[in-house]
């Protein structure tokens, strides 16, 4: 497949372009681009998290897969532990030589920039979304259907990964520890579906209903319904109306490379009387957005704590918390992202003979080899 992608797209590329391909199923696109004679900078952007080498290991064929990185010019990664992950299995499983942080070398002699590049939102847009007319009357009709009570939403894609049986539970403690929320929060979750034909999707979705019928009829009363689900997509100026009607932002993946939900529901916050976002520590957000309040997503008790210390915040300490974390959206917005990936990308193609030569590694190069230029060892 990715042949045939390569194929496809060599027609319409020019010698000054730079090509930035994105995410897993793409690996192998560089690779198949070199062999039709590619010689423009091509980056690779990964939006999962890379795991540690010893999981990475247990992927059958895992080095003919991981090899194919090595093709390209640049390697951007969600967070540092993600850069940190990758560099240990290129050096132990695919003889990667480690130069500065920044960079590797093949055992072909192709020097590899990597770097971790954390993905942003458009905040300016998600800010002036929250102000259409759409929006605000979305916020109204939320703020009147749920009455005095204190709202907090989650949204995700219906996977695995996102946590979602393991937050109704959470939810489900959080409401047998603390009876004094009953009747005054609502949980309000947009699921929308995806891979609906695939068996294990299916359980998943069911066993949610399950959840979600369990807790409702343990805890509702004839006004009051304790979580609600919505299983389809919502459009973006709805979800920035919820993120602004909410109390809480419960984010809490088991594992997620960004997480851009986290950022928008900042954005989305009004700065005098902020919302408090709950973070889960394996999202990749969680690295940069330390004021949020951090959990663990395996730990309900510790879910259920967070979410009463998000509901009884003070006005001053959840301001202080929105302030910082707005500061660090906007520094690492979707243009800043673009930006820094981009412009590491073109200086790839200004650096002549940056290979090292095939008689210096005992390699064939993957292409050929330039100027010849030594590499500082680190690690
Ligand atoms: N999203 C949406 N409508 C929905 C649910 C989600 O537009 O009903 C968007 C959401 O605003 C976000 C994206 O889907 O921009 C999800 O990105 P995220 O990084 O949080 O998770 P992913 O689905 O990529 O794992």
């Amino acid at each position: 497949m990715n042949r045939r992608f390569a194929t496809a797209l060599e027609k319409f590329l020019g010698p000054d372009d730079i090509i930035w391909i994105h995410d897993l199923h793409l690996i192998p696109l560089g690779k198949e681009l070199r062999s039709l004679g590619c010689k423009q900078p091509i980056g690779f952007f990964l939006h999962v998290p890379f795991p540690p080498s010893g999981v990475v290991v247990a992927l059958p064929g895992h080095a003919d897969l991981m090899r194919d990185l090595l093709a390209y010019d640049l390697i951007g990664f969600q967070t540092t532990n993600d850069l940190t992950c990758f560099r240990a299995y290129a050096r132990k499983e695919l003889g990667a030589r480690l130069l500065e942080p920044g960079e590797l070398v093949a055992p072909s002699g192709h020097r590899v920039a990597c770097d971790a590049f954390p993905a942003g939102i458009d905040v300016d847009m998600f800010v002036a979304l929250c102000k259409t007319a759409e929006a605000r009357r979305e916020i109204a009709h939320l703020r009147e259907s749920v009455g005095e009570r204190d709202l907090i939403v989650g949204v995700d894609r219906l996977d695995y990964s996102k946590g979602l049986t393991r937050r109704l539970s959470s939810y489900r403690r959080f409401l047998n520890s603390y009876p004094e929320n009953h009747n005054k929060v609502v949980l309000l979750q947009v699921t929308p579906p995806s891979r609906e034909t695939v068996e294990s999707y299916a359980l998943m979705k069911r066993e949610l209903e399950r959840l979600e019928g369990e807790i409702n009829g343990e805890f509702a009363s004839f006004d009051w319904t304790p979580v609600r689900c919505l299983r389809r997509a919502v459009s973006r100026t709805k979800l920035a109306a919820l993120y602004r009607a909410s109390k809480v932002g419960l984010v809490t993946p088991l594992r997620d490379g960004m997480n851009l939900v986290a950022k928008e529901y900042v954005a989305a916050q009004e700065a005098s009387d902020p919302g408090v976002l709950i973070l889960s520590q394996f999202a990749g957000a969680a690295e940069a957005m330390d004021q949020a309040l951090i959990v663990n997503p395996y730990d309900k008790d510790q879910v259920a704590e967070a979410l009463q210390t998000a509901i009884s915040m003070s006005l001053e300490e959840r301001q202080a918390r929105h302030s910082s974390l707005l500061t660090t959206i906007r520094t690492q917005d979707v243009h800043a992202w673009s930006r820094a990936f981009l412009s590491r990308l073109a200086a790839c193609k200004a650096r002549p003979g940056d290979d090292l030569t095939a008689s210096e590694t005992g390699a064939a190069p993957l292409r050929p080899a330039g100027k010849k230029k030594a590499a500082k060892e680190t690690g």
